[in-house]
């Protein structure tokens, strides 16, 4: 077992994996930039290093000087989180090249499925079923581009192969707007992804999002730990999520879960990963996959009483994978509300000094969040500050539980999205379950 890991992250997901650690009891080192410098999970960790001012591309993203805080504390194994360099295949060749283990899939992995296109193609190889689309790459023939899309049928939606965080995504309900679309997405895939390639599939106008977690050892072992719903977006970004997911037969989600282990085994997939998927009428259509730990996982955790990231850690660590799917055991249900600081209707980022801070707690309540009274948001990064997750024999106490935890917090200094959530779990449409990746949006476009 590793005896010291670098965590190449910040926020809840750096407390949450250095909290992994000291229950294997692993030496943490937290890297930091100058804003998060005060941080008390900074303070909390065996180690820390300031690599950089507070630009997430001079600190957080800043390949060589992580690697040189690996190099000076004599960690073993880096843990990039999610987001930052956590789906970067080149950062993770860098990490095993200087000599340290990258806790995640091998770089072809992240390289295989942070290209949507090769992942489209390599989920069809293992029978998993995809949105219908174009098949690749758009080419470069306008007629052709047409006929792909009369072919799909509109309305259709064009999106960038290198996309990610929900951006370089266009929808076009008709043939005049085509041609334009496809223009615009490749301009802005080629600035913002450094690759201009975008593909085509069906738009799908009522689907709901549910996605697969899974293990597997870069061999033959592979489970599937059930399934999340992630419907509730604004944005394309997620708002709440949870498990299992309602209404749906379990012999539908089974098969999907059986196929995503197989896809693992199949191209020796290593670690903790995601296979997201639209349902809709009764249909799975995979739209892409995560290649590490998601905001999420927690969910998964309550219900399946697994520790994902202490699992990731064990798989990097090469322990033998003992873990089987007839030991994964769904139970109970489990809810998790993102809290941002922002507006709870405008969306406007709130940064600043939290001048109290009083989390809720009791019987099936978990928080995860790096924040304390006096603690400042920096402006410079996400916007999400803590996840608070309830757990319910059903789904009707989770949610009750999670009324009650959202009533007891109190958050002084900068504006949370907690009003929102407390609407929406009230929500007639949420409480009886299974709304579209549209609902929310629609819900507060109807609003005064
Ligand atoms: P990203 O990597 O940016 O998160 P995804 O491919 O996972 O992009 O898509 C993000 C969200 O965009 C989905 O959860 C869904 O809301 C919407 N979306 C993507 N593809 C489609 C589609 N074919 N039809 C309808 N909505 C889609």
């Amino acid at each position: 077992m590793f005896e010291k890991i670098l965590i190449a992250n910040r926020g809840e997901i750096a407390l949450r994996i250095q909290r992994a650690c000291r229950e294997l009891g692993i030496k943490t080192v937290v890297v930091h930039s100058e804003a998060d410098r005060d941080a008390k999970y900074v303070r909390l960790a065996d180690e820390s290093v300031c690599i950089g001012p507070a630009p997430a591309r001079d600190s957080y993203l800043n390949m060589p000087a992580i690697i040189s805080a690996a190099e000076v504390t004599d960690a073993e194994a880096i843990h990039p989180g999610y987001g930052f360099l956590a789906e970067n295949a080149d950062f993770a060749e860098r990490v095993e090249k200087s000599g340290f283990v990258f806790i995640g899939p091998r770089p072809e992995s992240i390289r295989l499925m942070g290209d949507k296109v090769s992942a489209k193609r390599a989920m069809i190889a293992a029978a998993v079923p995809v949105v219908p689309g174009s098949e690749g790459a758009l080419p470069d023939d306008p007629q052709e581009i047409q006929r792909i899309a009369r072919e799909v049928g509109y309305p259709v939606i064009i999106k960038a192969a290198g996309g990610g965080g929900g951006r370089g995504m266009r929808v076009v309900y008709t043939e005049a707007a085509l041609l334009n679309a496809v223009t615009m997405t490749r301009s802005e895939a080629g600035a913002a992804f450094n690759n201009p390639e975008v593909y085509l599939e069906k738009f799908l106008e009522n689907p709901r999002h549910i996605e697969i977690q899974v293990l597997a050892d870069g061999g033959r072992n592979a489970v599937w730990l059930g399934e999340r719903d992630c419907s509730m977006q604004r944005r394309h970004q997620k708002v709440i999520e949870e498990a299992p997911a309602p209404g749906i037969a379990r012999r539908l989600i089974e098969r999907i879960g059986e196929r995503c282990a197989e896809a693992c085994r199949k191209i020796n997939y290593r670690g903790a990963g995601t296979f997201e998927f639209l349902y809709e009428n009764g249909e799975f259509f995979f739209i892409e996959m995560n290649t590490r730990i998601q905001v999420e996982h927690t969910v998964t955790e309550m219900v399946t009483g697994i520790d994902l990231v202490q699992q990731q850690i064990l798989i990097a660590a090469g322990e033998k994978f003992t873990l089987r799917q007839r030991d994964v055991i769904i139970k109970g249900h489990a809810i998790e509300c993102r809290i941002n600081a922002e507006d709870a209707f405008k969306f406007t980022p709130s940064p600043g000094r939290i001048t109290s801070w009083h989390a809720p707690g009791g019987p099936g309540v978990r928080l995860d969040s790096h924040v304390y009274s006096g603690y400042v948001v920096p402006p410079n990064y996400d916007s999400m500050i803590a996840k608070l997750i309830t757990y319910g024999d059903t789904r009707q106490q989770a949610i009750a539980r999670m009324e009650i935890a959202l009533s007891e917090m109190a958050v002084e200094g900068v504006q949370t999205n907690i009003p929102l959530h407390r609407e929406l779990m009230q929500d007639a449409r949420f409480v009886e379950g299974g709304t579209s990746i549209h609902y929310l949006e629609h819900k507060l476009s109807q609003r005064p």
